[in-house]
């Protein structure tokens, strides 16, 4: 604990802004989570599928899903606090990655080697044997039903590889309650119901925000990490200055399905990634597999300039695509009639590489850009960004030395050079998801 340190905004209370709160109140800061909502993990969080895996193209990444788990595995612990609203738990399901053309499986691979990640490699057979309700049948490239090859007999057979340690957590709007629970136990406060629309600057710092009923809050930092609204405040910030990749937010649904004999959570489901064909899928509490999209080139993306905006329930083109590509894949599904599944949007850039920096506008920093990919990531992000704050606060140069942070856990270090503002950008369409 510092002594007399000076106070900091979270602008989001959703599992990132949560897990920042919580952080930052460890390291001594005077933290106030501020939402425009009645409680945490109201935006994108709730909808989240919330899988956890490790298979990740960049090395970075693949250290922040890793150390991330082993705090996901030690949940009560690494809270420190009992939520008396009950625990989000992490439920070890391993996660099955088909061979397809949207991944770099060999890279993926090396990362884990070089991180001690288990893994075990699988031919087509000992995916019929291991998991006998899944058809390893090559049904790529993914298209849409109206095109003759969705329906095209197989042309091969697929390995893949497990990851064992992979699974999920059951509520991930619990799991934001239970890190803003353990927050407020570090000293942190939480406005609810309290939009923001305005940055206040002093000179070339931040100093507060502006709320829609006028109040203004003072602070000698501000963290963003508004998740798909993250681009409207960095607007009222005027920070995109030197911000290589925007930030926007893009409609996301998630089908759910009942799941076929053989693949439910205790009757032999688990994880899975589908390059192939184009989803991913997990067995659900409940009885049921939920479905998100790889986001092939095939299917648009569906961009909104308001996240508000997205639309309330499951379109029947993506309920009827999703869902059968996956009875190709589970051959058993039934698919009922009745559209089921959630319907939100997350953030991404140009290169679907979360943003967590500092900006131009000194005392202003970004947990921003989370590209649909980082509910996992979350229990560690918290703590990247209190290393962070406290290095610059201090007066260090990021941009100059960009700061290296080892996770306690696995011992890894997660160069956040690699989720700079000014990085490269190759942008492309998407990336594999969950
Ligand atoms: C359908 C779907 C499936 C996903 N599946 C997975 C998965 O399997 N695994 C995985 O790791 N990740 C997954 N993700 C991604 C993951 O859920 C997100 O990366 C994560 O939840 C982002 O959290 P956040 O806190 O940044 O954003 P949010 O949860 O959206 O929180 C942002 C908060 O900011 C508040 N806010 C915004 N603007 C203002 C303002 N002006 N004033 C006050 N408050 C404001 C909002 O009310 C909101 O509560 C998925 C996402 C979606 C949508």
């Amino acid at each position: 604990m510092v002594e007399g340190r000076p106070s900091v905004l979270v602008v989001g209370a959703g599992i990132i802004g949560c897990s920042v709160g919580l952080e930052l109140a460890r390291h001594g800061w005077q933290v106030t989570v501020v939402d425009r909502g009645a409680g945490p993990g109201s935006g994108s969080t709730s909808a989240s599928s919330a899988m956890v895996r490790f298979n990740y193209d960049s090395l970075p990444e693949t250290a922040l899903a890793w150390e991330a788990a082993a705090r996901w595995n030690a949940w009560p612990q690494h809270l420190g606090a009992v939520d008396p609203a009950g625990l989000a738990q992490f439920v070890r399901t391993g996660l099955l990655v088909l061979d397809g053309e949207l991944t770099d499986h060999a890279r993926s691979l090396r990362h884990f080697d070089e991180l001690g990640i288990p893994y075990e490699q699988l031919t087509a057979d000992q995916i019929r044997e291991r998991f006998p309700a899944l058809d390893p049948a090559r049904l790529g490239p993914a298209c849409r039903v109206e095109d003759d090859h969705f329906w095209a007999e197989p042309s091969g057979e697929l390995g893949g590889f497990v990851q064992p340690d992979s699974g999920f957590v059951t509520d991930p709007a619990l799991a934001a309650h239970n890190l803003a629970h353990a927050a407020g136990q570090a000293g942190a406060s939480f406005r609810w119901r309290a939009q923001v629309v305005g940055v206040l600057r002093d000179g070339g710092r931040v100093s507060g925000l502006r709320l829609s009923d006028g109040e203004t809050l003072e602070a000698a930092v501000v963290v963003n990490a508004a998740g798909p609204w993250s681009s409207s405040l960095n607007a009222m910030a005027g920070v995109l200055d030197d911000f290589n990749t925007s930030t926007r937010a893009v409609e996301q649904e998630v089908i759910s399905v009942p799941a076929p004999p053989g693949f439910g959570l205790d009757d032999g489901g688990t994880g899975v990634h589908d390059p192939d064909f184009a989803t991913y899928f997990r067995p659900h509490p409940g009885g049921t597999i939920i479905v998100g999209s790889f986001e092939p080139p095939c299917d648009p993306l569906v961009f909104v300039d308001d996240p508000d905006d997205v639309v309330s329930h499951v379109t029947a083109e993506t309920w009827e695509v999703q869902s059968l590509r996956l009875a190709r894949r589970l051959p058993g599904l039934t698919v009922p009639s009745t559209k089921s599944g959630v319907v939100s949007a997350y953030d991404v850039t140009d290169d679907w590489i979360p943003l967590y920096d500092r900006t131009s506008l000194d005392g202003f920093y970004v947990a921003i850009g989370t590209s649909g990919h980082q509910f996992k990531a979350a229990p560690f992000v918290g703590e990247l960004m209190a290393t962070l704050v406290d290095a610059v606060e201090s007066g260090h140069d990021h941009d100059a030395d960009p700061v290296v942070v080892r996770g306690g856990h696995t011992g890894v270090d997660v160069e956040l050079s690699y989720f700079s503002r000014r990085r490269q950008v190759v942008a492309h369409h998407g990336m594999f998801k969950g």
